[in-house]
């Protein structure tokens, strides 16, 4: 890639014109650092941006793409940084583009049911915001507190809420872009339905930054669920928790708005780390973690009484129901703390995030323990049970130095990526492939990889947009 052009005192004066003095991290070491990284697991993935840019419209990104694709400079756009693959890392250098200062909640339209936003926007200051006038964004990663929404939009995030809601892509219905010649275009918008040729807003959704700046982005939103209550249930074993998934679904009525399944070993570390303990922890092998959202008391009640009988006829210890906000919360601390929890013990835990078919839950967990067994490493493991989607999270051995454990903690991931392909999946389920996993892409889905090089071709020609990421 030694055709890019290179970052000039000259180029940075002109970058200045555009966003301001402030708007600019030129040569500040320290400052220049924080935007070196994700949260894709170890320092060695780091790689520095020659300078930091924050727009703060779509008028001064166009420019500054616009310079950029004459003089080939690679682009790297950043939302919270908050990625597992590598997206936000900016592998060549060059201009790194942050949202942070575009992060304005543009619109509520309560008559269309729409979200208007800047890509800046924290996830859960728009859910908090919609909520006020008894509204919900659906789009919820466990990263809610701190990812962006344009990064969800980018990464096609999921979740916890996927089984009952859709991933982010079904609640985008239109974006404004800046395509890499400095074009400002809207694709989709306030409309809920489109059957007027291809879907490009679709495609813009999980591209990674790879085709595009996005600007605006228009949510779908829907009623604020009246009442949620979550169900805590051990199993003996992982078989027997995921062979209850589909009968519990079908048996309760209503679609939960989450099945969320954690292993054994993830209890043993989130317990410590979140000073909570479980019942059943010494003889439970996993444990489900299941929401409903409905309408009121009466009728989830309803609901969880019988989806209660269909765990206990399935095989469930017990069923541990959270109708208040204090049990939910110690129940979804658990889980949302999870890889925090891990990472408090080792620092250097890369996560996995492979998807397949819910039924081969049981195949892949198996696989993994024999790959722990084989590289003697800690795996533990969390996922969407409902979904099919799985977080593997091989942890460093503490006498390991840190560039075997980069080759091998990625020898490890890719061996368990490959097998849940194998399964009828696929390499990435919600985190998207950065650079990290582009080589497991181009192995896993030939023609499909084939089209979206043409793709990108067609979008940027030149190649400025994010390079070294899914390709
Ligand atoms: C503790 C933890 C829990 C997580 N849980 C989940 C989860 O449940 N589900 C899930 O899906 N992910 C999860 N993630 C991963 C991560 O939060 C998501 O991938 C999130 O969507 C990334 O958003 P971000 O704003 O941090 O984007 P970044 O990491 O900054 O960037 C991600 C990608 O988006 C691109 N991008 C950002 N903004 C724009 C824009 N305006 N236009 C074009 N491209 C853009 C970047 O170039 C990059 O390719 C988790 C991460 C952590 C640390």
């Amino acid at each position: 890639m030694s055709e890019f052009g290179k970052i000039t005192p000259g180029m940075v004066k002109e970058l200045r014109k555009i966003v301001g003095e402030n708007g600019v991290i030129y040569e500040e070491r320290e400052a220049l650092d924080n935007y070196s990284r994700d949260e894709s697991g170890g320092d060695y993935y780091a790689h520095m941006p020659d300078v930091v840019v924050k727009p703060e419209n779509a008028e001064q990104i166009s420019k500054i793409l616009k310079f950029a694709n004459q003089e080939r400079i690679p682009i790297t756009p950043r939302g919270a940084g908050s990625g597992l693959a590598g997206a936000a890392v900016p592998i060549y250098g060059g201009i790194v583009i942050s949202m942070e200062k575009m992060n304005a909640i543009l619109e509520i339209d309560k008559t269309n049911l729409v979200a208007v936003v800047e890509p800046g926007v924290v996830t859960n200051d728009l859910c908090r915001r919609v909520a006020e006038d008894g509204l919900y964004y659906a789009g919820y990663p466990m990263s809610v507190e701190t990812s962006f929404v344009g990064g969800n939009v980018a990464t096609n995030a999921g979740g916890s809420k996927v089984i009952k809601y859709g991933n982010t892509a079904h609640h985008v219905l239109g974006i404004e872009v800046v395509l890499p010649n400095g074009e400002i275009v809207q694709f989709g918008g306030k409309r809920r339905k489109d059957s007027s040729g291809y879907d490009i807003t679709r495609l813009f959704v999980g591209s990674e930054g790879t085709l595009g700046i996005f600007t605006k982005i228009f949510l779908n939103l829907i009623p604020l669920p009246g009442k949620t209550v979550d169900l805590l249930v051990p199993f003996k074993d992982i078989y027997t928790a995921i062979s209850n998934v589909g009968p519990l679904i079908t048996e309760s009525r209503m679609l939960p708005s989450a099945v969320e399944f954690i292993d054994d070993t993830s209890v043993v570390l989130g317990s410590k780390y979140n000073n909570i303990t479980l019942p059943f922890q010494e003889k439970a092998g996993s444990y489900l973690i299941i929401q409903y959202e409905g309408p009121d008391k009466e009728e989830l009640e309803s609901v969880y009484a019988k989806a209660g009988k269909a765990l206990i006829d399935g095989g469930a210890m017990d069923v541990f129901i959270a109708d208040n906000r204090t049990n939910s919360e110690k129940i979804w601390r658990m889980r949302r703390n999870w890889l925090e929890g891990i990472k408090a013990f080792e620092p250097h835990t890369p996560t996995g995030d492979v998807v397949l078919p819910t039924s081969e839950i049981p195949k892949i967990m198996d696989y993994i323990s024999k790959i722990s067994r084989e590289y003697k490493v800690q795996i533990p493991v969390a996922g969407h049970a409902a979904d099919g989607n799985l977080h593997p999270a091989p942890m460093k051995p503490k006498e390991m130095e840190l560039n075997e454990w980069k080759v091998l903690s990625e020898e490890i991931l890719s061996k368990i990526a490959m097998e849940a392909a194998k399964l009828g999946g696929a390499v990435s389920g919600e985190h998207g492939i950065g650079f990290l996993k582009k080589d497991l892409l181009k192995e896993t889905k030939t023609k499909q990889y084939e089209i979206m090089k043409e793709l990108k071709a067609f979008f940027d020609p030149n190649g400025i947009m994010n390079p070294g990421k899914l390709f």
